[in-house]
């Protein structure tokens, strides 16, 4: 019999988001006439703008005759779509050229994929808790041990946020090659500042490591003084990858884009010492294992970027973020402790003393059929808070606040 890859024993038996699904599965089989409320899994719920709209039903068309037949596309990405990223990171502040920019279908296979280009003893460090993909996919390469007791990845350095050190990822010990950050973060809906990012690229520098910086959430920072690329930081063209995608930022989860940057100068080591560009790393890796994304998307990613799709988009991302707002607000009022949702569409809650986040989680889905996502899912340090996503339905936020109202009330 064909062996398999043994690391894939190591992954922790129901992942966070199988296992949410099959407890409200069987709260429902048990109580049919309830009327569950989904605020766990961060997807969104608006319909795609129609900027986007009209551009891909032009592409369709286009690519239905035979002048404008398309068939693979530029490896990278077309050239539209790329110097339209780039315009936008330079009008922010940010130097960004389109040579730079791997368009691709997801930021979970950019931030998933991309460990691939390190050694395969080389050492990581990720925040906790995390954006599950970013662990487990370390893992599916071999590059941990098994899961201890402590909820840690022998192997990883994990750094703790928490209330304490108001979810500021403290600096790493072990001086590791890779460091994932994400912000605005998933799940605590927090966001890094300019010093604190400032920070972050002179350790890199300092220690020669690369930072992988997913910025999947940045269109939902308002704040003009935060900084929504890493980019707009001297010196992370020499330490840094940047992940953002469509997803969360123009409600393309179902429809798929993204795009990666490597700049130009970012180095690592090879085997003999000396440096080699991660650019043409990862540009060998995306030509050989991804074909690209269709012509009609890749179209209305580019629509993003017109005056009306900004509008649009700045419309979404505003719906949510009042929906955030309207959470914190419902929420403080019921005497939770909460984090996140200024500048991002998570709310982080405390969860009441002496309540572990399944517990709250079980306690949430069976007296008000809420569901949340337990932060212990997310890591050891997510144990004692639970993350409520502002992707939903206004009436579906009022209809949540109202219920759990009923629960918990302000001592
Ligand atoms: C949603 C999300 C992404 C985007 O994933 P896509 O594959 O582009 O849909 C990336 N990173 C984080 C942290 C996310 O939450």
């Amino acid at each position: 019999m064909a062996r398999v890859n043994p690391n894939y024993s190591k992954l922790k038996a129901g992942y966070l988001f199988p296992e949410i699904g099959r407890r409200v599965r069987a709260y429902q089989v048990a109580h049919p006439e309830q009327k569950v409320i989904r605020m766990g899994i961060g997807d969104v719920v608006l319909p795609i703008p129609e900027a986007v709209r009209i551009a891909m039903h032009q592409a369709v068309d286009e690519v239905g005759t035979l002048s404008g037949f398309r068939g693979y596309g530029p490896d990278l990405g077309y050239d539209f779509l790329r110097e339209a990223i780039a315009k936008e990171y330079v009008s922010r502040g940010a130097q960004v050229h389109a040579d730079e920019i791997f368009v691709s279908d997801g930021s979970k296979c950019d931030t998933g994929n991309i460990q691939e280009l390190f050694a395969f003893d080389a050492t990581i460090a990720l925040t906790d808790p995390v954006y599950p993909v970013y662990v487990d996919t370390n893992v599916m390469a071999g590059r941990t041990g098994e899961l201890g007791d402590n909820g840690q990845y022998a192997g990883l350095e994990y750094l703790p946020m928490n209330a304490a050190n108001g979810f500021v990822p403290p600096l790493p010990k072990t001086s590791p090659e890779v460091i994932y950050l994400c912000s605005p973060n998933n799940p605590t809906g927090t966001v890094m500042t300019r010093a604190e990012l400032t920070e972050w690229v002179n350790y890199a520098q300092k220690n020669k490591s690369i930072i992988l910086f997913d910025s999947a959430y940045e269109a939902y920072i308002q704040d003009p003084s935060l900084p929504r690329s890493i980019y707009e930081i001297p010196g992370a063209r020499k330490v840094a990858i940047e992940f953002r995608s469509f997803s969360k930022t123009a409600g393309f989860t179902g429809i798929r884009c993204a795009y990666t940057v490597i700049p130009l100068e970012l180095e690592g080591v090879g085997p003999d010492g000396a440096p080699v560009s991660m650019h043409a790393l990862w540009n060998r890796r995306h030509g050989t294992k991804f074909n690209g994304v269709s012509y009609p998307v890749q179209r209305g990613a580019e629509a993003v970027f017109s005056p009306e799709g900004k509008e649009q988009v700045r419309a979404m991302v505003g719906y949510y973020l009042e929906n955030a707002r309207l959470m914190r607000n419902g929420l403080i009022e019921m005497g939770f402790e909460v984090f996140g949702g200024t500048n991002a569409p998570y709310i982080w809650l405390k969860t009441p003393q002496g309540v572990d986040s399944w517990a709250f989680f079980d306690k949430l889905l069976q007296s008000v059929q809420v569901v949340g996502t337990p932060g212990a899912g997310f890591g050891p340090s997510g144990e004692g808070y639970f993350r409520l996503s502002a992707f939903a339905l206004r009436e579906t936020v009022h209809e949540a606040l109202s219920r759990m109202s009923t629960q918990f009330k302000k001592k």
